[in-house]
């Protein structure tokens, strides 16, 4: 019952009371109603993908509210991190960030993009996405709820 008065809750606005949000306001006030992201998987269990997914399926449907993923960094608005970044996944890390065009914005999505979870100490593994980048949104969970992707990726979409 909880979830579906979350899932009822996102045709009401507005929402998102408990995302972290950007130290320098200006990515939120130069995206309006429209925000495509690159989507960077640095070491998850695949977990998070399956929400994420889940988040753009017809059931919730982020789509909706001007929110897709793009194939290329080069057409995003910014970059949707999962997983705790791998030592391999460093530099492509960096890259596809270079590869984005300002502004941009970093949301780490996940616990283990977020501190590292239950990896944070693993062979191969570098840290958490802010030891790579600066991360202006996070979406805590392991893995974190369609409905609250849905619902943060929406409230950078349209902050007002
Ligand atoms: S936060 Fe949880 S579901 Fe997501 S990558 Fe880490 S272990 Fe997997």
């Amino acid at each position: 019952m909880k979830i579906l008065d979350s899932f009822l809750s996102l045709f009401k606005a507005p929402l998102s009371k408990g995302i972290s949000r950007p130290s320098n306001g200006y990515h939120f006030s130069t995206i309006n109603k429209s925000l495509t992201l690159r989507h960077v998987d640095v070491g998850s269990c695949n977990g998070c993908e399956i929400e994420i997914a889940s988040a753009f399926n017809p059931i919730y449907d982020a789509g909706r509210f001007g929110v897709a993923l793009t194939a290329s960094p080069r057409h995003a608005d910014g970059l949707l991190v999962t997983g705790v970044v791998t030592q391999n996944m460093v530099d492509p890390l960096i890259k596809t960030f270079d590869a984005t065009p300002n502004p941009k914005i970093v949301i780490a999505c996940g616990d283990c993009a977020i501190s590292g979870n239950l990896f944070k100490n693993g062979y191969g593994v570098k840290g958490p996405v802010s030891e790579v980048l600066n991360v202006d949104v996070s979406i805590m969970g392991c893995p974190p709820h369609p409905i609250d992707i849905v619902d943060t990726l929406r409230a950078i979409a349209d902050p007002k």
